[in-house]
């Protein structure tokens, strides 16, 4: 079997679209301009690029994008600061900081401390409570994106059996609650899980968030699941560069799944497109609307 190949770059393409549209109805019918601020602490340059990117996405889709970049000196009173005065200010709707923050400042004091109204990462205790009892909540971005992708293969999830390999805050917990939450049973594995090719042989729809390059091998995957890779990890290659490679074997994984999404171009793009589309969502929410998205 080859797998059918999910394409994220694709399907982030038409979220970003469909962002694009709804932020126009926001203008035109209600004249609010949903505004996005992202605070980049330090010089780490993987978090540069991301948020360069997030920047031009944001502008792309029409709405306003405010950057805030700090000495990797910064103290987290200024932080924190800052934080209280983007909760504070109306014209800012959403509030992402960056993360990893440099070794001063405590990354859940800052977290706690942004409005979880405006909380468009969906890591404030408030937001992640809300997921797991079932009401609304803005929700991390790096899962709805995963969970978008399963449903171009399973328009209903309700049933199959789903296993998450790692159960961070930012990915593996939520996902696994987003899975839950589309009727899945559902199964999160970790570094002390038993037998975990076996516990991963039992999925229909795998989703591997672990941050070790190419760990899930083919032999691992039942035939015909569908296979979700959100790792992003860089290895060396023969030439001295460094290439990107999944948590999952892809080539291997490829000839059992029955669908499975590449790296790059599966999960990565649709962070920020989901990122985008949790804006307009708080917005929405913060002006009485329905979520138009
Ligand atoms: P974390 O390091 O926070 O969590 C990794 C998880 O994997 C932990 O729960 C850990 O278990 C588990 N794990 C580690 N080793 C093993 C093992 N040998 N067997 C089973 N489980 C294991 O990582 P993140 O969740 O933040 O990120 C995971 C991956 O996703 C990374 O590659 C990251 O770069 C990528 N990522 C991609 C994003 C995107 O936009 N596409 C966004 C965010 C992350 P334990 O808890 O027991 O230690």
């Amino acid at each position: 079997m080859t797998a059918r190949i999910i394409d994220g770059k694709a399907t982030a393409l038409s979220l970003r679209q469909d962002v694009a549209k709804a932020v126009d109805t926001l203008k035109s019918g209600h004249g609010i301009t949903p505004g996005l601020a992202v605070v980049l602490v330090g010089e780490d340059p993987a978090s540069a690029v991301y948020v360069r990117n997030k920047h031009k996405q944001t502008l792309e889709a029409g709405m306003n994008s405010y950057e805030h970049r700090l000495d990797a000196s910064t103290s987290q009173d200024d932080l924190l600061a800052l934080v209280r005065k983007l909760n504070a200010d109306p014209a800012v709707n959403g509030i992402l900081v960056q993360l990893p923050l440099p070794d001063q400042i405590d990354s859940s004091a800052v977290i706690d401390t942004i409005d979880p109204a405006k909380d468009v990462d969906g890591f404030h205790v408030i937001n992640a409570g809300r997921l797991a009892t079932g009401l609304p909540a803005l929700v991390p971005c790096t899962p709805v994106g995963c969970i978008i992708l399963a449903k171009q293969v399973h328009a209903d999830l309700s049933g199959l059996e789903a296993v998450v390999v790692g159960r961070s805050n930012i990915v593996g917990k939520p996902v696994a609650q987003l899975l839950l939450n589309k009727n899945c049973t559902v199964t999160i594995a970790h570094s002390r899980t038993k037998d975990l090719p076996g516990v991963c042989r039992r999925a229909d729809i795998l989703i591997a968030a672990v941050g070790r390059p190419e760990m899930v091998r083919g032999d691992w995957i039942k035939p015909g699941a569908t296979v979700i890779d959100v790792g992003i990890n860089r290895i060396p290659r023969e030439d001295g560069k460094t290439r990107l490679v999944g948590d999952v074997a892809y080539e291997e994984a490829a000839e059992v799944a029955g669908a499975i999404t590449p790296v790059p171009g599966g999960v990565g793009p649709m962070t920020i497109a989901c990122l985008l589309r949790s804006t307009v969502e708080a917005t929405c929410r913060q002006n009485g609307l329905e979520p138009l998205i």
